[in-house]
């Protein structure tokens, strides 16, 4: 047991001036943080304590699905990042580091940079000591500290600086083993998530320029999170902003009849769909057809969708370029023959068309008949425009951004989109890092192959911050029973009576006996102040103890998700106090 007088909980009435989410507030007027610096928090004792338990029950439940623990240094030598494959894109969120001392100026490159997550480290070592197949499959993890130079941190430790992650790395011999490791931590983190008292739900991610169906997020619904789900309650389908579909287009969708054949209309000064949209044009935005340029690794490539449709740019992230971005006006009419405003795909109107690395265009266009697009010739369009007819489409998929309301494509149901934090992360990786760095095993027909792999994140300070935005009142914290900094709270309320110490003491230890972890509080404050604390901190159960209570041989026991408060005769209180332990804790 502890006692609060000589532990350190530095409760507060106000809440901090920088904290707009309740979660946020709620950890700071609990005593669980403070904040260093924008993205940086000490974690104080009571905080310490929560982090420590989710660690705990994360660890238990990711040995389970087969890891195995390590921990690899935070500080990196730069080579290993710069021999990887993605430097360019993460130095944007690293940390330098540079050795000082030696009397040389920093270099343009640091020497070293602070970790933020390992492919780069557990690779070159998974190369060095695993060559066999019988050594296969692995799995390597460790629950340490992230850096990342966020370029917004905000909202605690939603989005930090500096947190804690359980990071995990399968190396397998091919596609399917990869699969089994993948699910096992599947299941795992959706232990984990249950055991905490965190409702999470898996949604299915973006796998970016990988391609595949192998990548799920683990989210918190919460209004302040900053993903969107796409969900269907009938069917469970979810997904994320980035990966979700619907089933707007029938696939066996029949062409619009052409109602003649296409038309050039002068349209000075129209420039975008709205405007297209109003009269005198009056032309639904669904009707129109919007004409997007890229660069792709260096060549321009067009994409059009439904006026009315917003592009999900991590979608054409399947179109197989390494690295694409909007093309400028600059770059554009030269190819297109116009401006943007004025752009289409009919056959015949682009300029130079033979510069297009493709056109791609979005199933949904199909959806139009009769449409009107750019004419490719500044301030004119063309009307009767017709998919199959009239453009030069080189490749049909999906890449517009799905909107609430369109058909699950599961069910068929309307699909219905919530706010989520993302609280976990899992992926199957393939050969991306295996090929870059040579880890590869050798088979029993002593034939090498690169190792197949999977990543996996869960941030461990982020999670304990989405309980408590799921679970409070307007009086504090609720604690889910497992991850509570502590369980039992015996309330003292004239902690100057030997005799009510003594029996918080009986009780504390009768509770402890039960399982649980018990803080006392015997500061001399006032019952109004010990209340107001204990409701703020929020542990499960609270015992009062009360000069007035023990002269009528009484205690009382209430729990925190509930305004009721029992009166247990004192020759009962400790059988009681346990067996309200036992009963939170789900034992018999
Ligand atoms: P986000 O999209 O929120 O930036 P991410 O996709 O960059 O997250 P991952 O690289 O997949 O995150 O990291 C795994 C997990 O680490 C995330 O699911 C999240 O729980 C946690 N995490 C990531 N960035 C932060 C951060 N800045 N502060 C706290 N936790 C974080
Ligand atoms: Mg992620």
């Amino acid at each position: 047991m502890k006692l609060w007088s000589q532990f350190f909980i530095p409760t507060l009435k106000e809440s901090p001036a920088d904290a707009d989410i309740t979660s946020h507030k709620l950890l700071v007027r609990a005593g669980l943080v403070r904040k260093l610096a924008g993205g940086l928090y000490t974690y104080l004792p009571l905080g310490l304590r929560v982090m420590r338990k989710i660690t705990q029950i994360c660890r238990e439940e990711i040995e389970r699905g087969g890891g195995i623990e390590l921990e690899m240094p935070h500080l990196h030598p730069v080579e290993n990042w710069q021999h990887g494959p993605r430097w360019p894109a993460a130095r944007e969120i690293m940390f330098r580091a540079d050795s000082a001392g030696d009397g040389k100026r920093p270099s343009r490159e640091p020497e070293f940079v602070l970790g933020p997550t390992h492919e780069e480290v557990i690779t070159p070592l998974v190369k060095a000591e695993i060559t066999s197949y019988r050594d296969l499959p692995k799995n390597f993890y460790q629950i340490a500290t992230k850096f990342r130079n966020e370029i917004r941190p905000r909202y605690g430790l939603m989005r930090a600086r500096e947190f804690v992650m359980m990071d995990a790395y399968s190396f397998d011999v091919d596609d399917p083993h990869a699969i089994v490791s993948y699910q096992r931590m599947k299941a795992a983190y959706e232990a984990f998530f249950r055991r905490i008292g965190a409702h999470a739900i898996a949604v299915e991610a973006d796998t970016g320029v990988m391609g595949g169906s192998f990548s799920h997020e683990f989210m918190v619904p919460a209004e302040v999170g900053d993903d969107d789900v796409i969900y269907c309650e009938a069917s469970g389908y979810a997904a994320n902003r980035e990966k979700a579909t619907s089933a707007l287009v029938p696939k066996d969708l029949a062409d619009a009849a052409p109602v003649g054949a296409t038309e050039l209309f002068p349209t000075p000064g129209i420039v975008t769909i709205a405007a297209l949209e109003a009269a005198p044009y009056s032309v639904p935005a669904d009707q129109q057809f919007k004409t997007l340029v890229f660069m792709g690794d260096g060549k321009p490539f067009v994409v059009i969708l439904r006026g009315g449709d917003e592009l999900e740019e991590a979608k054409l992230g399947s179109l197989g370029f390494t690295l694409f971005r909007p093309a400028t006006p600059e770059e554009i009419e030269p190819v297109m023959g116009a401006r943007p405003g004025s752009l289409g795909a009919v056959r015949g109107t682009i300029k130079n068309a033979g510069a297009l690395a493709g056109v791609f265009a979005d199933y949904a266009i199909r959806l139009i008949g009769n449409g009107v697009t750019g004419a490719n010739q500044d301030g004119h369009h063309l009307r009767n425009v017709n998919v199959a007819r009239d453009l030069a489409v080189t490749k049909f998929g999906d890449f517009r951004r799905v909107r609430p309301g369109e058909p699950c494509p599961l069910s068929g149901q309307p699909l219905q989109v919530r706010r989520g934090i993302e609280v976990g992360h899992i992926f199957k990786l393939g050969t991306k890092y295996s090929e870059k760095y040579g880890a590869a095993y050798t088979d029993d027909q002593k034939q090498s192959h690169p190792m197949v792999m999977g990543c996996y994140g869960i941030g461990i300070g982020r999670t304990m911050q989405a309980v408590i935005e799921q679970s409070h009142d307007a009086d504090g914290i609720v604690w889910p029973w497992a991850i509570a900094p502590y369980q039992v709270l015996v309330c003292v309320l004239d902690p100057q009576l030997p005799e009510a110490m003594e029996l918080a003491t009986r009780l504390a230890a009768a509770a402890e006996a039960a399982g649980a972890d018990v803080l006392v509080d015997d500061r001399a404050e006032r019952p109004g102040v010990k209340f107001k604390d204990a409701d703020l901190i929020g542990i499960p159960l609270r015992v009062t103890i009360g000069g007035k209570g023990l002269k009528e041989g009484i205690i009382e026991l209430k729990a925190r998700t509930s305004k009721d408060v029992r009166k247990v005769p004192l020759a009962e209180a400790e059988t009681q106090l346990a067996a309200a332990v036992h009963s939170c804790r789900g034992v018999a």
